[in-house]
């Protein structure tokens, strides 16, 4: 069994919506070419991603829905009928081919799926997937299919699968969590920036689930401005806790990379400090509980030059128990992309201390995530006193 899969193929960047749109794919070749810049990216480890049927697309997705999708991509569809479905709009425009774009990065979680499940590989990383956004019937802030939906629901039917999913993007994960608000077998655990000020406006932490679901909906919503600090406090004890609780069978985290200080969408002041100890995290709790299964997705992630290659370059290092990397970044990477960035590229695989200046509401903010925490985990907490 390979110790991890990479799922990726250039055919993952045909999901695009513009030239100027924030969603852009032109970070997984980023992504993949710092790892093979450093020989962590063998070809043999490339797994090619296969395209979902509209079978399963329909496990989570309407039959209409997909139907004007395939239309709207074909130009096939007018304007205000799109909009119903959240398509042609400002957020999520009409691409050409934007059905069959969109179900190869189904398609590529559901092969990462299949190479855990299936014992070929201990763990997955599909980081052209992580569409959290995506409705049954409706395409919401930049994802038309939602690919973690429809991968947890596969897994059940398919594998009989427990899932824990877990969300550290800084938008909250309405769509996976609205998909199965009411499935007790189906763990969702999303930490974002508070919809206070910023897209979708939900996950509360009153947002615990419904009927037989109740308590396997979590949400905790960090205030603007948190930095790694209080973020990785509320991250680390809030997923531990959890996994202790559900016992699940396989971990899905989607890694959106957009928590970052630089990310010019969001509040967050993480740094990669953040992103050193999240994948670690996740594969500790895998090995703990599932037999290593650990399935890994990407998500957001809109400062493309600075952020999200170093980022979505240690979810997969950490799945292959490589040395985490420290000091200089390749010099062949940053020479054949700094003259194509906009901005000067990060020169290290750290982000220098301080990366910005300091906040003087710091302490007022983690003393505010640590009671959000310990509302949002009263529930777990108070059970096992019982
Ligand atoms: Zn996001």
């Amino acid at each position: 069994m390979k110790r991890a899969a990479f799922v990726y193929s250039e055919g993952q960047l045909d999901y695009k919506f513009s030239e100027t749109h924030p969603f852009n794919q032109k970070r997984l070749v980023l992504t993949a070419n710092l790892l093979r810049s450093i020989d962590a990216l063998p070809d043999s480890a490339i797994v090619e991603p296969r395209v979902a049927t509209d079978e399963e697309l329909a496990l989570i997705h309407d039959e209409r829905y997909i139907e004007i999708v395939k239309k709207a991509g074909n130009g096939e569809v007018d304007q205000i009928v799109a909009e119903n479905y959240g398509i042609g709009t400002e957020d999520t425009p009409i691409f050409p081919h934007m059905h069959e774009a969109s179900a190869q990065l189904v398609g590529g979680t559901l092969t990462a799926v299949d190479e855990v499940m299936e014992g070929r590989a201990r763990r997955a990383v599909n980081l052209g997937g992580g569409l959290h956004h995506g409705f049954r019937g409706k395409a919401s802030g930049f994802c038309v299919y939602n690919d973690s939906s429809v991968a947890i629901r596969y897994m059940q039917e398919k594998y009989g699968a427990r899932v824990l999913y877990i969300d550290t993007d800084a938008h909250h994960g309405d769509g996976v969590q609205w998909s199965f608000y009411d499935d007790p077998d189906v763990c969702t655990v999303s930490i974002h920036e508070t919809g206070r000020y910023l897209f979708p406006g939900t996950g509360s932490i009153t947002e615990r689930g419904s009927g037989q679901g109740y308590g396997t909906s979590f949400n905790f919503p960090v205030d603007a401005f948190t930095e790694d600090d209080s973020f990785l406090e509320v991250y680390r004890t809030s997923v531990r806790e959890i996994a202790e609780f559900f016992k699940p069978d396989v971990i899905l985290t989607q890694n959106g990379a957009d928590a970052h200080y630089f990310d010019p969408l969001t509040h967050l002041h993480s740094t990669m400090r953040t992103y050193r100890e999240i994948p670690k995290v996740a594969m500790e709790l895998a090995e703990q509980y599932c037999g290593g299964r650990w399935i890994a997705v990407g998500g957001g992630g809109y400062d493309i030059w600075r952020v999200v290659p170093r980022a979505w370059s240690l979810i997969w290092l950490t799945m292959n128990e490589a040395e985490i990397p420290e000091g200089p970044l390749p010099e062949k990477w940053l020479a054949r992309y700094g003259p194509e960035s906009p901005v000067p590229l990060m020169p290290h695989w750290e982000d220098p201390d301080p990366l910005y200046k300091p906040i003087p509401r710091k302490p007022e903010i983690e003393e505010k995530n640590r009671l959000m925490m310990e509302k949002a985990l009263h529930i777990i907490r108070s059970e096992k006193k019982e």
